[in-house]
């Protein structure tokens, strides 16, 4: 193989601290890959499409964690519950209920991260901080015992600018800390934080990230 999965695994693995998980995000890249680095011992992968994570999944050993980390459309919800380890991008309570609904037919919890919208990039994705306060608030989330809030998802800007996500990224821990003390004091479940991306990582990691999501660091350049 030409492009070393491997040794490019292996120096992200040792740059990140040993509370932080590390989502390999295989999505573009080849089952190939995806085995490079299951066999140096990776477990947990991301993927963004319903249909490319369900050919991978078939085909891949069956205790890979898979994530979902795209925008998931409610109707596609049926296809990933029956094996999805986690999903990371929700961002209504019509997506959650969908998740609950459908987890509850597989006779599954899965675990899902509430998706903010901090970048002050436009993207039609994740809650606002004040949507996602009041989501909480409302409380109909309590009664969906087929999904687990076990923390939160983000994405900085993308820009040059190291100030500015490290910004964002504070603004999501501090709002971690909120929503921790508001509703999930008790609850030890709650506890992930998942930001940094290839570009960022290192600066998520400082804000306190417990999960970074890394593609093209590991498996190189995505051809689309
Ligand atoms: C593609 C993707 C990543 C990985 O991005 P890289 O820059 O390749 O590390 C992380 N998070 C989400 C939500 C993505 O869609």
């Amino acid at each position: 193989m030409e492009y070393d999965v491997k040794s490019h695994l292996k120096s992200v693995l040792k740059s990140l601290p040993p509370n932080v998980k590390l989502v390999a995000i295989s999505k573009y890249h080849p089952q190939e890959f995806i085995e490079e680095a299951y066999a140096e011992g990776q477990r947990i992968f991301g993927e963004s499409h319903e249909q490319e994570l369900k050919q991978k999944q078939a085909i891949l050993p069956k205790d890979i964690e898979w994530h979902f980390i795209g925008h998931l459309q409610t109707n596609k919800v049926k296809y990933i519950a029956p094996y999805i380890s986690m999903i990371e991008a929700v961002d209504s309570l019509k997506l959650l209920k969908e998740i609950n609904r459908q987890a509850a037919k597989c006779g599954r919890v899965i675990k899902v991260l509430l998706e903010l919208h901090i970048a002050e990039e436009s993207t039609k994705y994740g809650l606002t901080l004040e949507a996602c306060r009041q989501l909480l608030a409302e409380g109909e989330w309590r009664s969906l015992e087929h999904v687990r809030i076990v923390g939160l998802m983000m994405m900085a800007s993308n820009v040059d600018d190291e100030q500015q996500i490290r910004r964002e990224f504070t603004t999501a821990a501090d709002f971690f800390d909120e929503v921790k003390a508001t509703y999930f004091a008790d609850d030890e479940a709650f506890c992930e934080r998942s930001w940094g991306m290839s570009d960022d990582y290192p600066i998520a990691v400082e804000c306190r990230s417990t999960m970074v999501r890394i593609g093209t660091m590991i498996f190189g350049p995505r051809v689309y």
